[in-house]
């Protein structure tokens, strides 16, 4: 087959369409039955086709790199060709989905977690975290303040449990805003600490 021929393409693809459409109509008609025979047959051969799956998508995986590193050139000449046409609505998306992502509890998680890990630096704890952004999406923002009874992810944080200590899953807790500031403020003396809710 060569690729390049285009009349072998058209008439490949003509034969493949023919092919698919007998198929289809044979698949149509005998749907129960197949449906059957395949469980069937999967059924038999689990641990065979397991093992065939991984090693398609390894083989696969290589088979992608291996054109990658071919058609290097080519693939960053159209994507630049592709970006010079599209920049405008690319730019107009990126700013958009920024806007978005900023918002999200991802992004406020990530946030946070570089402030405890400069927090940590700053103490003498060094870099002591052991869980990542999502790890306080599901397990602080979903929680309730350990001092009352605001539950939205937008005021919840981790609040350190033993100060001596920097922030570790073990030794935090959710808190909000307020009472992370209240608690912060005992802790280094501020006695007038405000806070606007
Ligand atoms: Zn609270």
């Amino acid at each position: 087959m060569d690729w390049n021929n285009k009349d072998e393409v058209r008439e490949y693809m003509r034969a493949y369409k023919k092919a698919h459409n007998s198929n289809k109509k044979y698949y149509e008609s005998h749907r129960e039955e197949i449906l059957k025979k395949q469980k069937e047959y999967q059924e038999v051969n689990k641990e065979k086709i397991k093992e065939y799956r991984k090693d398609y998508r390894s083989k696969n995986s290589e088979n992608l790199k291996a054109y990658k590193d071919a058609n290097k050139e080519k693939t960053k000449e159209y994507n630049r060709l592709y970006y010079l046409k599209h920049r405008e609505e690319i730019i107009a998306q990126k700013t958009e989905y920024n806007k978005e992502y900023s918002k999200s509890q991802m992004a406020r998680a990530q946030r946070q977690l570089q402030q405890y890990k400069r927090m940590d630096i700053r103490n003498g704890f060094g870099n002591v975290i052991d869980f990542d952004a999502r790890w306080i999406v599901e397990n602080i923002y979903t929680k309730k303040c350990a001092y009352c009874d605001e539950t939205d992810w937008h005021k919840l944080g981790c609040n350190r449990i033993d100060n001596s200590k920097g922030h570790t899953k073990d030794n935090v807790e959710p808190c909000c805003f307020h009472h992370n500031c209240v608690l912060n403020g005992k802790e280094s003396g501020f006695k007038n600490l405000t806070y606007n809710k």
